[in-house]
């Protein structure tokens, strides 16, 4: 027996803390994951898990309407708020469950309370019951799996807005939201709230969606989310917000004001590292906060290991993922697995959503020269009837002296879903000609991939 409690204790049970607990545990080492919150973190809790299903909640409002093209007749639907919430909140708690009895399968000890470095090797764990003493562990390795927040702009009376955590259990269902950004969250909760009922206004300090992405993406994103009712309006600045009259007042740079029952602050989410003890341990932060780890989930101080969102990376559940693997296969196996995060698959659940892997057509240009491109625009078949104003993009980016593909974009139906599956081969290296020589499956939109010429 060794000076050590536990091999490995992790901060935090979101999606990292809890897949490099169990896979710690799993190959014998004793471990301990201590949690504030409920477990899963932000993906279960007020992430991907509930937004998904208030997207799918939003989409049975498009398909009551569309249905009427298929010679469906329907009375007027309503949403019960009320319901929806509670039937997610009773889906979380199962999930939670779920979780924890993951972790206590694995022989995984779940301290509820915060954590705190004490030492490079030393943690407290203050549990949620105030009065009772802290739990200190001595650890061999800690792992800082602590996530990240969303972040309030520093203007006057933003405390007045809320942020993505509180949007799926807002008291009142807003019938006007003013929601500010233009990233995922943005673009996903302007959707589905949309979706849901609100007359949504969209205000974006740049002067497209998705910054980042392909730029067509951004462009036809905007266009189609505009065309189903949501208000987008571009180099919106907000000064402040104020309330008036029983509602809220988002003033903008130009001096134009928006009027709103709720305004969701959609601006993005700094790393949960402080208070943690992490500088006082020896560990690097950045400017940002972000806790400075190599791609294999190390940090300056040997003994303390990072993972997820708390290391600035793309916030996103596969990343945090992928990195808890490739750090507990360091520490605890073999050391061979790697995670290259140069082609990184990923999708905006808007209506319609976007899917997206590899480099958009300015990065391909900027790293690669000669270029081709391949486009599509068409409406799916659904529509034919459905008479839904929705069409279809799909974009794939050549590089022509080796005919590799090295960017897929779209918008359009389940575009997460076919982005996956094109995602093992960009992976691969695939070549244009070896998209060409795929057969397709019709009558689907994913087909256009491979039949594009
Ligand atoms: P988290 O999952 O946030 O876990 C961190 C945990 O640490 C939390 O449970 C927290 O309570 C706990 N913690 C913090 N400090 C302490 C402390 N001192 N002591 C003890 N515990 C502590 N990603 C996708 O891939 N797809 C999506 O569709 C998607 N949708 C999203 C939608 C929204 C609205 C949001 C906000 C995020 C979404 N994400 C999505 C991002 C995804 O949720 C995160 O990238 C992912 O959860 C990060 O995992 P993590 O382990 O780094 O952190
Ligand atoms: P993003 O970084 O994606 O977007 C933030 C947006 O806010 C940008 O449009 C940014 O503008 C704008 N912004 C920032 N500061 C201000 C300000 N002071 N005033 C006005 N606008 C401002 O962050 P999100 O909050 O949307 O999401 C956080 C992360 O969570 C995402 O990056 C993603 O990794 C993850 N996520 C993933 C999802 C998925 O996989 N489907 C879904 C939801 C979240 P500008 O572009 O000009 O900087």
């Amino acid at each position: 027996m060794d000076d050590f409690d536990v091999d490995l204790m992790v901060l935090g049970a979101g999606s990292g803390g809890v897949r490099a607990a169990r896979m710690a545990a799993q190959r014998g080492a004793r471990v301990a994951v201590a949690e504030s919150g409920p477990t899963g973190g932000t993906c279960v809790n007020v992430g991907c898990i509930p937004k998904k299903l208030y997207g799918h909640a939003a989409h049975y409002a498009e398909a009551f309407e569309e249905s009427a093209g298929y010679g469906w007749q329907l009375g007027a639907a309503r949403l019960d708020w009320g319901v929806l919430k509670q039937r997610r909140a009773a889906e979380l708690r199962r999930l939670n469950g779920v979780y924890e009895r993951l972790l206590a399968e694995a022989g995984v000890e779940l301290l509820r309370g915060r954590a705190r470095l004490l030492g490079p090797q030393q943690v407290e764990v203050q549990p949620d019951d105030a009065t009772a003493p802290p739990r200190r562990l001595r650890a061999r390795h800690v792992l800082v799996a602590t996530g990240s927040r969303p972040q309030r702009p520093p203007i006057d009376g933003a405390e007045l807005g809320v942020v993505s955590d509180e949007m799926f259990d807002l008291p009142v269902f807003p019938r006007r939201l003013a929601v500010v950004g233009g990233g995922y969250i943005a673009c996903e909760m302007a959707s589905i709230f949309h979706g849901l009922g609100a007359e949504v206004t969209q205000l974006v300090r740049g002067d497209a969606l998705l910054r980042g992405f392909d730029a067509d993406i951004g462009r036809v994103l905007a266009a189609q989310m505009q065309a189903r009712g949501v208000a987008i309006r571009f180099q919106a600045q907000p000064v402040a917000l104020r309330r008036h009259d029983g509602a809220l007042a988002l003033q903008l740079e130009d001096g134009q004001a928006v009027a709103a029952d709720t305004v969701l602050w959609a601006t993005g989410r700094v790393p949960n590292s402080a208070d943690l003890g992490l500088a006082e341990a020896g560990v690097a932060l950045g400017d940002d906060g972000a806790v400075i780890a190599d791609p294999r989930g190390a940090t300056r101080v040997p003994s303390v290991h990072a993972v997820g969102d708390v290391t600035g990376g793309p916030q996103l559940t596969p990343v945090a993922l992928a990195q808890a693997m490739v750090l507990v296969d360091r520490l605890f196996g073999d050391g061979g697995r790697r995670f290259d995060p140069a082609l990184l698959p990923t999708a905006v659940f808007t209506h319609p959503p976007v899917g997206s892997i590899g480099l958009s057509e300015a990065q391909a240009a900027a790293r690669h020269g000669a270029l081709r491109i391949y486009e599509t625009d068409f409406k799916p078949l659904k529509h034919t009837l459905s008479d839904s104003v929705e069409r279809c993009r799909m974009k794939l980016v050549v590089d022509d002296a080796s005919d590799r593909v090295l960017g897929l974009h779209m918008v359009g139906p389940d575009a997460g879903e076919v982005v996956q599956g094109y995602a093992v081969a960009l992976g691969m290296g695939a070549t244009k000609a070896q998209f060409d020589a795929t057969l397709g499956i019709h009558p689907t939109v994913s087909e256009e991939f491979v039949t594009m010429r």
